[in-house]
């Protein structure tokens, strides 16, 4: 996992030192000591909490299960972020992802902390019974650091509605007579689950590549025309063209992210491939998403991968290599599957001139500098993926008012949430020489600075 907490904190505190109009009160002496103190706060977690779930298998056996709870910062809020089920996660990685829940809660404005947690296990090897008890359990083992108030849980890769409906059930029955729908968000809407939940990132990835590459541009063309930024450049000599779109993952996030651009009146898309785990379709006149999303979805999340399945679904593609999406000859391409995806052995092979990631640090670190360099326009996972989080948060205030919204009430609130975000980040994007990502991190370290410092937690 390609997250290094410390240089993130450090690189963004060092651009903030010399911004006069950030804590201005803070001058000479006390301005050093308050920057190394808040590095020291935003590089570490709050919290880790660890056990070892105690699983009877429905074989009799007994197994103890590793499990974690990370509570980075809490300054924002209650601390929020997913429970992720698998094989090789760590504690490093549950560090990581709940300092990123931090910065991307900040980022966006949601009224909450970082969390994350994790559960070593492959969820595929173990019984729908088992899985309830390691569900079960671990709430049991969390019950007195999560809650409501305290840190709200939510799927990750793993684990999903399902788990959390458990989770929620089994929190209810630890504390009685207490509030326990705003315990776990990503729940089944019966169970107070919110609308648009499941396809709130993906439309969210979507939506932030729109807005960036047409709506912003749009609305400030002069000025990006004399900004001389390479990235304006980018942005300018795409708008308004025809664009070819490739998208590597079709799952929950990369089906929904392919849909929208499929269906999206706006620009001038065409999806001309999508991977999974088995390939890559290719069709350069377009692929037919909305059947390609019928078909996996009565084929187990799979796209059809050998020519009898491809002739069984009606769809007009060539199959290739599952990894040929990445380095296909597209102006756009959406990471939607796994991290370090693009990397030092491909990054020079990389085509598109956009690269929006869905997935959680898809591009690693040095493919990051080598890319921004050319001048690709990397619209970075805190930025792009944020739309489940957001949504969940409109679940936890549902569940708080016992009002529900409709599906088109979320999705205005979630792309008005995330306008305003690229409405304060894009013009600084295109008028300095940070990347994006950069300018995000700043974005976030400068918020959560201010409220660390104005809540007195720098003495
Ligand atoms: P998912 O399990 O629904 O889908 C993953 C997709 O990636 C599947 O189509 C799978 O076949 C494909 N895939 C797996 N290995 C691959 C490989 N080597 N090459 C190409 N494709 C491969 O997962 P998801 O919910 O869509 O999440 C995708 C990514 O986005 C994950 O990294 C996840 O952490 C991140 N993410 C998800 C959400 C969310 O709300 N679902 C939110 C933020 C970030």
């Amino acid at each position: 996992m390609q997250y290094q907490t410390r240089s993130i904190v450090q690189e963004s505190l060092d651009a903030l030192m010399d911004d006069e109009m950030f804590l201005s009160d803070l001058k000479d002496a006390p301005r050093k000591k308050a920057f190394s103190s808040l590095g020291a706060v935003l590089s570490t977690p709050n919290k880790i909490h660890k056990s070892f779930l105690r699983i009877v298998l429905e074989k009799g056996e007994i197994v103890r299960i590793p499990a974690f709870r990370v509570q980075h910062n809490n300054a924002m809020g209650p601390y929020k972020g997913g429970i992720r089920f698998h094989e090789s996660v760590n504690e490093e990685e549950v560090i990581n992802l709940a300092f990123l829940m931090t910065l991307k809660n900040s980022l966006h404005d949601v009224p909450f902390g970082g969390g994350k947690g994790g559960v070593v296990v492959n969820p595929r090897e173990f019984t729908p019974k088992e899985l309830n008890l390691i569900s079960k359990k671990y709430v049991q083992y969390f019950a007195d650091v999560i809650g409501p108030d305290k840190d709200i849980p939510a799927p990750d890769m793993g684990s999903g509605e399902r788990e959390m409906d458990w989770m929620m059930g089994e929190y209810k029955n630890i504390k009685p007579g207490q509030p326990y729908r705003g315990s776990f968000t990503g729940k089944s809407v019966i169970n107070g689950g919110s609308l648009g939940r499941r396809e709130a990132t993906g439309k969210g990835v979507y939506f932030t590549f729109r807005y960036t590459m047409s709506d912003f541009i749009q609305k400030q063309k002069s000025w990006l025309e004399k900004t001389g930024s390479p990235y304006a450049k980018t942005a300018l000599d795409l708008y308004e063209k025809p664009l070819k779109v490739a998208v590597q993952g079709f799952g929950n996030v990369g089906s929904v992210t392919a849909l929208e651009a499929y269906q999206c009146k706006h620009l001038q898309n065409k999806v001309v491939s999508v991977s999974d785990r088995h390939c890559t379709l290719y069709n350069e006149d377009g692929l037919d998403i909305p059947t390609l999303v019928k078909y996996t979805a009565s084929n187990q999340g799979d796209l059809p991968h050998t020519d009898d399945m491809l002739k069984e679904s009606g769809i007009q593609a060539d199959i290739l290599h599952r990894d040929e999406v990445l380095t296909m000859d597209v102006d756009v391409l959406f990471l939607a599957a796994l991290e370090e995806q693009i990397h030092n052995g491909n990054k020079e092979e990389i085509k598109a001139s956009v690269i929006v990631e869905g997935a959680n640090a898809p591009v690693t670190a040095d493919a990051d500098d080598y890319l921004n360099e050319k001048g690709v326009i990397i619209i970075p996972d805190i930025l792009a993926n944020a739309g489940g989080v957001i949504v969940s948060y409109f679940e936890w205030l549902q569940g708080r008012e016992t009002q529900f919204y409709s599906e088109e009430q979320i999705y205005k609130k979630l792309y008005d949430k995330m306008q305003g975000t690229m409405e304060t980040i894009l013009p600084k994007y295109f008028g300095d020489p940070h990347s994006l990502r950069q300018n995000c991190y700043i974005h976030s370290v400068m918020k959560l600075s201010t409220v660390l410092y104005k809540q007195g937690k720098l003495f």
